[in-house]
């Protein structure tokens, strides 16, 4: 079973920071294979910009260089050339005057104008005023913007009015890639395109809801960023916010931009504060490596893990928690949204037949897919014994590896914003409304000068965390790749 693949229309896309870390390991691989799968006409440009000054062979052989390295699977030598024809380049300087008149000759008219912002925030206002004053943007120009979309409500929100000052609404496209991972779109199909799910999916049937993206690295080279930010902001803010969500949203009246991002909105605005009680903060150590000397800060109080019950005050939900988890330098590399169902309201079988709940485990990564376990009876003689057994659905399993093999979550997003389809971007007001609850959260621990609790490197994160669950008589799935 093999997706149609229907190219989009062509288009000039520019990538500001063409030649930073993002560009090369996601950005130009990822449309290097929408092209070599045909989505992208002949027509289409791709540009690098930034300050760097080199010609457009310049870029192309670093971009042959992000290939070799970052392609692994449709690595091939005709269409890697045929792709890097594709390419020019332009140097020009988002606080300055120098290479803009060039890029303005290098748009072309009648085509879809894409500029990628993939720069620091820092300068996202100078790229649009000269995009502006440049006259190379019309109402149907996009711009994309990547993460982190401020640092709190405020500094959002200037973000917002920066950009709002030539762009509408429609044309900003905030990336969070999470919601273009394959499985987060199939969180979707599954809720809404089933009976099966959605009339359970309540308060009254759901006991609670986990949510847990864990990685398996440090903070690395980016100490410094990741300090002045922490868990809380680098992750729940957005891609656990967004998980969030969607599972926890009621079905949008159509799969429209609009209709799915007010329902989005409607969840953040429904969530209650979490409080201190509810809220464990963790910093990784051990004698050989610590978090501290990671980021060089050594009275940092910044987390590296944090885990929290989250309550969404709406008829849904109510009495139904959701226990979100994200951390560095955990055991596994995971993200997965668990719903745990109620246990039936009355048993017909002894009491120790080991019955226990329906548990449905959407996986992002990895092996992206979906289980779900049932109880049954243990086959054989002896009784009534009872069992919980998987039905697994790993995507590369049931649909064959060919179908299996979908796009990153950039390409298929870079793809959206060429076709012109917001769905799976996140629009200003749920980027507000998630900092709005995320910020008091912030300022009460900030204020009590809360330390993180200490847990080893690749383990499940702080004693604390597991405590949180066990109050509520839960626990937190096993953490397994
Ligand atoms: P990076 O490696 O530091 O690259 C920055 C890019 O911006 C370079 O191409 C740089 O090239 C260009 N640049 C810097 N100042 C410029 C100026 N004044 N005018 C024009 N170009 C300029 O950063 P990155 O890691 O690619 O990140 C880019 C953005 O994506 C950031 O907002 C980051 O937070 C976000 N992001 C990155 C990742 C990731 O995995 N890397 C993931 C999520 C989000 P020159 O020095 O030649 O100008």
């Amino acid at each position: 079973m093999v997706s149609r693949v229907i190219p989009v229309d062509p288009f000039d896309l520019v990538i500001f920071g063409g030649t930073g870390d993002l560009a090369r390991r996601k950005i130009l691989p990822g449309l290097y294979r929408r092209y070599y799968d045909g989505q992208m006409p002949e027509e289409a440009r791709i540009i690098g910009a930034a300050r760097s000054e080199m010609d457009a062979d310049g870029f192309r052989d670093f971009v042959r260089g992000a290939l070799d390295e970052f392609v692994t699977k449709r690595h091939d030598k005709k269409m890697v050339d045929a792709f890097l024809a594709k390419l020019d380049y332009v140097a020009v300087d988002a606080k300055g005057t120098g290479g803009w008149d060039a890029l303005a000759k290098t748009m072309r008219d009648g085509v879809v104008k894409a500029y990628y912002f993939s720069v620091g925030p820092a300068l996202f206002g100078d790229i649009a005023d000269r995009l502006h004053e440049h006259g190379i943007t019309d109402d149907d120009a996009r711009i994309v913007v990547e993460k982190p979309f401020g640092h709190n409500l405020e500094t959002a929100r200037a973000l917002n009015a920066t950009l709002a000052a030539h762009f509408d609404e429609t044309q900003i496209y905030r990336i969070d890639h999470y919601l273009g991972k394959e499985t987060v779109q199939n969180l979707m199909a599954v809720r809404f395109g089933n009976m099966l799910f959605e009339p359970l999916w309540n308060a009254q049937y759901v006991d609670h809801i986990q949510i847990t993206v864990s990685e398996t690295v440090g903070v690395g080279g980016r100490g410094e960023y990741y300090d002045k930010s922490g868990a809380m902001r680098d992750m729940v803010q957005n891609h656990l916010m967004q998980l969030l969500c969607l599972t926890a949203m009621e079905p949008p009246s159509r799969y429209d931009p609009d209709a799915v991002r007010d329902e989005k909105l409607k969840v953040i605005r429904a969530l209650e504060t979490t409080g201190h009680d509810d809220i464990v903060r963790g910093q990784y150590k051990s004698r050989e490596e610590s978090y501290l000397e990671d980021v060089d800060n050594p009275g940092s109080i910044t987390e590296s893990f944090i885990a929290m019950k989250v309550r969404i005050a709406n008829w849904r939900w109510n009495g139904t928690p959701f226990y979100l988890r994200t951390g560095k330098r955990m055991k596994e590399r995971v993200s997965e949204i668990v719903v745990r169902f109620k246990e039936p309201p009355h048993s017909i079988f002894e009491e120790d037949t080991g019955q226990s709940a329906n548990e449905l485990t959407i996986r992002l990564q990895p092996n992206e897919g979906m289980d779900l376990t049932v109880t049954i009876k243990e086959p054989g003689p002896g009784g009534m014994r009872l069992i919980d057994v998987p039905l697994d659905m790993t995507f590369a399993e049931a649909l064959g590896e060919e179908a299996a093999d979908v796009p990153d979550a950039y390409e298929r997003l870079i793809m959206d914003v060429i076709r012109g389809n917001q769905t799976l971007f996140m629009r200003g007001d749920e980027v507000e409304a998630a900092w709005a609850w995320t910020d008091p959260i912030i300022e009460d621990w900030t204020r009590r000068e809360d330390r993180p609790y200490p847990y080893e490197p690749g383990s499940t994160g702080p004693e604390e965390a597991m405590i949180l669950m066990h109050r509520d008589r839960r626990r937190w799935r096993e953490l397994r790749a």
